[in-house]
């Protein structure tokens, strides 16, 4: 347990900081520092990391990125997570562009559930936002999800004047792939994000939008859930989520930290500084020395990132410095993890 008492439980496993996406919210610059190569862990190096993080409490992880198809033979490390005692489950969330080709090898590897990202669905908006001429990639994507695993999630960012006007046909979209659509609303997450808060659409404008189509919408009640998503049920029984990490942050339920590609650990998607598990890893740390670090780092931990982030209101002051952003590309969303 954390100062709060929040176990650790779920880990965010980012496997690259690359991605195959310019999308305008999360990389809207023209250039970014990577990671240097010979820092990125190799899949045993994670393996390890894994089991440190299994043996206290983690019994949740998902692969991400950047986009964590980007790295070569993602099967492989699926298949060295997924046969992990303790491990109840095994996602990954992918902007789907190369889904399609591997989605057998992911699905053969153990790889339990998949999350693809999708902001809208019209070509010219997707060009723009994602500055790739790649919805058709996606779609293939997300039939072939549909396919191997008979259901999945889509995650929309909700952008006002960008996609606001996509609930219903996202919503009616993602019935058809037998996928539950989750809106969340756009986040200030430090790093490049061109975050402003009159491009939030709130959970509750979200909800009106929707109501105003479907009618009563009622809210599915989930005792005890760590989940990010609010879920809710259309009249005809249809489920879907808000994410509403802006307006409504639900810190103080928070299981999750991430690790980046290169070994940092963060406790925290706002955190400004990590603990470098590589370091000790690559020093030959034994497995007690390792978990003491990340036993005693989450004990310690206070983080109520989102939380903070409200009560500063519209003053950004997360990340501010586009200077500070090329010291320490860590601070990005595509690094860290989202
Ligand atoms: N490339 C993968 C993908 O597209 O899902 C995984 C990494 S991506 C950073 C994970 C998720 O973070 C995506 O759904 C993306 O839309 C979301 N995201 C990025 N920046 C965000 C922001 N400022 N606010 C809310 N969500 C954001």
């Amino acid at each position: 347990m954390d100062t709060f008492g929040r176990p650790l439980r779920n880990l965010r496993l980012s496997v690259t900081d690359r991605c195959n996406l310019r999308c305008e919210y999360c990389m809207p610059e023209d250039d970014y520092v990577w990671l240097p190569r010979e820092d990125i862990l190799h899949f045993e190096e994670t393996s390890r990391l894994v089991d440190i993080f299994l043996s206290l409490g983690v019994d949740k992880i998902r692969l991400t990125g950047g986009e964590p198809l980007l790295r070569r033979d993602v099967p492989a490390l699926v298949r060295m997570i997924a046969a992990k005692p303790g491990l109840k489950d095994l996602a990954l969330t992918t902007n789907g562009v190369l889904l399609a080709d591997q989605i057998d090898a992911l699905k053969d590897a153990g790889l339990g559930r998949i999350t693809v990202s999708l902001d809208t669905l019209h070509q010219e908006r997707f060009k723009k936002l994602t500055r790739f001429d790649q919805l058709d990639a996606v779609h293939a994507g997300i039939a072939a999800a549909y396919r191997v695993y008979g259901r999945l999630k889509i995650d929309t960012v909700v952008l006002r004047g960008v996609n606001d006007d996509e609930l219903v046909p996202l919503m009616e979209y993602s019935r058809s792939v037998n996928a539950e659509v989750r809106f969340i609303e756009y986040m200030d997450v430090g790093g490049a994000s061109r975050w402003s808060p009159e491009r939030v659409v709130s959970r509750r404008a979200m909800l009106d939008t929707l109501a105003r189509h479907y009618g009563v919408i009622v809210p599915v009640d989930e005792p005890g859930s760590s989940a990010p998503a609010e879920r809710f049920a259309l009249e005809d029984g249809t489920t879907f989520g808000i994410i509403a990490s802006t307006t409504a942050p639900f810190c103080s339920t928070c299981d999750r930290s991430r690790l980046t590609a290169d070994g940092m650990w963060y406790l925290c998607l706002y955190a400004t500084h990590g603990t470098d598990l590589r370091a000790p890893l690559r020093q030959g740390a034994s497995d007690d020395a390792l978990k003491a670090i990340v036993g005693a780092g989450w004990r310690a931990r206070t983080d109520r990132g989102a939380e903070d982030r409200l009560a500063l209101g519209e003053q950004r002051a997360f990340v501010p410095i586009q200077d500070l952003l090329r010291k320490d590309p860590h601070l990005e969303m595509h690094t860290r993890g989202g």
